[in-house]
């Protein structure tokens, strides 16, 4: 191991306690997403006195903040994500009270052993992950453009890269209609509810023809009042997934007309709200193996490939810039987050230990970037071929295109 690297390694178990004693204050204070004043004021605090500039409050979003280390002029601008928001009713069940503490410590690490290279250092502090996934606002707003290349972490049952997630995009579809008798008068009335159900009916027709890749899931959030009236409204929500972005944007439109002609055929109207939308991840090989390597190295247990996985803000700022989420186990494999096992392993060994693991090799992996340009180029490269590859490989035809295709 080079001199440096020990010295990386030192500089986070010199300040472990710190670390620990910050997961646990998050852990026995969870704070629900765009409300984490306390989690913020804690790792600002923190930051300030180690030399980082500070700026709370971004894109109108007060727990969000913006910690900066400027070293020399020149060099890469490496940007570190975390969050710290709970789940309502549990607390910290999906480990965000582990990423202040490990991404803390690795910006520390690394700030302390540039030397003479230079580097622009950022940590985000990025609220509401389980709710309204500010980082796609924050991503919005520019805040994320002048980064070369993103990182983040996130606990786990195993240790591995997040280089499945899934293009999102959340839809509620209100439907409107007219109320009356429904023994007396029914044909007075249009039901909102008739819309719903055709819109259920029609989606399972198009999960047919669409790729292996998508996901589609839905649950009637208004069905009406009472069953002798004829629903004057009705509402459902849907999730709506793919691996890709431009491929989710082909199934949303499918999803539209299907939608609108729900509400045609039953003399209703609808009114469609997009509530979230996330895109995919784009995995860059060379980044995650950098990152898996020193994991295995500083002692991460259970290290095999993503298997399944969901959505999550991230993947919408690692869409736009190159970068990677390094999940560290902390619990036995198979223990299922958001869930009391999770809460419960927050504040042990093995909590502490993926906090310190974490720390070193996200500091490790970006001092061999910072030494090596043409390492970090690489990973550029791979990040544009990547996204390339995506963008060109959807050839879809809504039979609407071909009708309206004007003949030879
Ligand atoms: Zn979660
Ligand atoms: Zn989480």
């Amino acid at each position: 191991m080079s001199e440096v690297k020990e010295q990386i390694y030192l500089t986070v178990d010199n300040i472990k306690d710190q670390l620990f004693e910050m997961n646990d204050f998050i852990h026995d204070n969870p704070e629900l997403g765009n409300h984490e004043f306390k989690a913020v004021k804690l790792l600002t605090d923190f930051l300030a006195k180690n030399g980082f500039s500070i700026e709370i409050g971004l894109a109108g979003l007060p727990t969000a903040f913006k910690a900066t280390y400027s070293h020399l002029d020149g060099g890469p601008t490496i940007g570190f994500l975390c969050e710290y928001d709970a789940l309502e009713g549990l607390g910290h069940a999906c480990g965000h009270n582990l990423q202040g503490p490990s991404i803390i410590g690795a910006a520390i690490a690394l700030v302390k052993n540039l030397r003479c290279m230079p580097a622009k250092i950022i940590v985000f502090g990025t609220p509401a992950e389980e709710t309204t996934g500010e980082k796609v606002r924050m991503a919005n707003a520019g805040l994320f453009d002048e980064l070369d290349l993103v990182l983040s972490m996130h606990a786990g049952d195993r240790t591995d890269i997040d280089n499945k997630l899934l293009a999102l995009d959340v839809l509620n579809f209100n439907f409107r209609g007219k109320a009356a008798h429904a023994a007396v008068a029914p044909e007075q009335g249009r039901s909102a509810l008739d819309g719903v159900l055709l819109t259920f009916n029609a989606i399972e027709y198009l999960r047919e023809h669409v790729q292996d890749h998508v996901r589609i899931h839905g649950v009637i959030t208004n069905g009406g009042k009472a069953a002798n009236i004829v629903p004057e409204e009705a509402s459902a929500q849907f999730y709506i997934r793919a691996n890709n972005r431009p491929y989710l944007d082909t199934v949303l439109s499918r999803i539209y007309d299907i939608v609108n002609g729900a509400a045609l055929s039953t003399g209703t109207t609808v009114e469609i709200e997009r509530i979230q939308s996330f895109d995919n991840i784009i995995s860059i090989e060379t980044l995650n193996k950098l990152l898996l390597k020193y994991a295995s190295e500083c002692g991460a247990t259970n290290i095999m490939p993503r298997e399944k996985t969901g959505s999550s803000d991230f993947s919408s700022v690692a869409y736009r810039i190159p970068g990677a989420c390094l999940r560290i186990a902390f619990v036995p494999l198979n223990t299922p987050s958001h869930s009391r096992a999770w809460v419960e392993a927050g504040k042990t060994q093995k909590a502490y230990d993926a906090i310190i693991i974490c720390a070193k090799a996200l500091a490790a992996s970006c001092y061999d970037l910072i030494y090596n340009p043409e390492l970090l180029k690489q990973i550029k490269t791979e990040f544009l071929l990547e996204k390339e590859r995506i963008q060109t490989s959807v050839n879809y035809y809504n039979i609407k295109d071909i009708a309206n295709k004007p003949q030879l």
